[in-house]
């Protein structure tokens, strides 16, 4: 895995994971719930001034932890899950060069997905926090985040990481295979030693 550079102080993720999901729990649940959702994670400066920079990863925690407790977990998984598709908007429209972009889109799908696991495993610092990433390429893709954020500090009997599973599955439907679906097999939420997505397209 790649260390952020200022690796030595607390563990940092994209402000992606707050400004998405307070934009899907507005959709999803109104401004009145948003922001008692964003109050019981002590993070209501958020709506007002949305973070610029990456956030600390006790933040994101905290904040999917109180979405979780308020709303329930199925409609929970539903903004989670706008939050990733919208992630995914942002990357696509900011973080990833056009032009690797393009050459994604014209490799076989196999191809495209090896190139774009080896550029996720670059910036997995950048989502992971101190969360461990790592990738098989093939059919189906497999990502492993152990210690995953969205999973820490709680219990459940199903897997909760669809902020994660939406993010990637926006990404490779829009680069590898228009018919990429992301399903989380293994979640540390529900037991397992760590999350597990799988990415299929055929
Ligand atoms: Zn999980």
């Amino acid at each position: 895995m790649t260390s952020h550079p200022d690796s030595s102080g607390p563990a940092r993720i994209g402000p992606n994971s707050i400004i998405r999901m307070a934009e899907a729990l507005l959709e999803q649940q109104g401004e009145a719930r948003t922001a008692e959702l964003f109050a019981a994670a002590g993070l209501e400066a958020y709506l007002t001034v949305p973070p610029s920079t990456m956030v600390e990863e006790t933040e994101v925690i905290r904040l999917y932890q109180a979405v979780r407790a308020g709303i329930g977990l199925d409609a929970a998984a539903r903004a989670s899950w706008e939050a990733g598709l919208r992630t995914g908007d942002y990357l696509l429209a900011n973080r990833i060069p056009r032009p690797a972009q393009r050459v994604l889109k014209v490799m076989p799908a196999g191809l495209a997905a090896k190139t774009l696991l080896q550029a996720i495993g670059k910036h997995a610092w950048t989502f992971a926090g101190s969360g461990r990433f790592s990738a098989e390429a093939g059919h189906p893709v497999r990502i492993t985040i152990a210690d995953c954020p969205t999973a820490r500090g709680v219990t459940a009997d199903r897997p909760l990481c669809g902020f994660y599973s939406a993010t990637f599955e926006r990404i490779f439907s829009t680069l590898v295979n228009s018919a990429s679906k992301v399903t989380e097999i293994e979640c540390s939420a529900a037991g397992a030693p760590a999350c597990v997505f799988e990415i299929r397209w055929k």
